[in-house]
């Protein structure tokens, strides 16, 4: 049984109009913000605030994003319905759950084994058919590349040029590259001829990308 309550669908209301407030436009991304219960992605101790426009701790050191981030990657990615999509960092599932809401085929890799062992449960449980992986998404998951897009929900410490491999040409890659003590949103465009165009979308704050994945 999915609990989602009244109040739960009221709180996820103002949080979609305050997304818009805030400059989201895409309506794929608001109508599936709507859409998903972000409560059940949560320890339920933080049930009562899951709506508000902030990360919570997932666990593992981990955090789930806050909703404009979400938001923010979701409309940069320019995604259409059918496209393939790789996400690096699946944490909580969040992230995942509202790209397959807007009908997107998503591909998720996790190096923490609890989140990966928890998340790759919760997301059928709740009816969101996402592929789990667990690994070092540095590596990508080259099994079922090329993406048309890839999302990477995790501070890079540079833009991992290797996963552009697994993208295909015109995909396009969002990035979180840190920079000082927080992470500037990027954009790269793959072209025909294999070179890119980087793009800057504003200063967010993210957990570090690291390196291999953790037994
Ligand atoms: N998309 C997530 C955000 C989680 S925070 C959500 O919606 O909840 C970023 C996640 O990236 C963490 O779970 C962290 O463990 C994971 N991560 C960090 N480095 C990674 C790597 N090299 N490969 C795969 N996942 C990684």
């Amino acid at each position: 049984m999915i609990r989602d309550s009244h109040k739960q669908q009221g709180n996820r209301r103002k949080l979609v109009k305050l997304l818009e407030e805030k400059g989201i436009k895409d309506k794929r991304v608001l109508e599936a913000i709507g859409k998903v219960p972000r409560h059940l992605f949560l320890n339920s101790a933080f049930e009562e605030q899951a709506y508000e426009d902030r990360p919570f701790a997932i666990g593992a050191g981990q955090t789930i994003s806050q909703p404009f981030t979400v938001a923010t990657q979701s409309e940069l990615l320019g995604a259409e319905k059918g496209m393939k999509v790789l996400e690096i960092g699946t944490g909580s599932g969040y992230q995942a759950a509202v790209l397959h809401a807007m009908g997107i085929k998503v591909f998720t890799i996790e190096r923490i084994k609890e989140l990966y062992d928890r998340t790759s449960k919760l997301l059928p449980k709740l009816g969101f058919r996402v592929k789990c992986f667990y690994g070092d998404g540095n590596q990508g998951v080259p099994n079922w590349a090329p993406y048309d897009r890839i999302i990477i929900t995790a501070g890079a410490p540079i833009v991992p040029e290797g996963l552009l491999d697994q993208l295909k040409i015109g995909g396009i890659m969002v990035v979180p590259v840190t920079e000082g003590d927080s992470e500037v949103m990027k954009t790269i465009t793959k072209l025909e001829d294999g070179s890119t165009v980087v793009r800057d979308h504003g200063t967010f704050r993210f957990v570090p990308l690291l390196e291999d994945r953790l037994d």
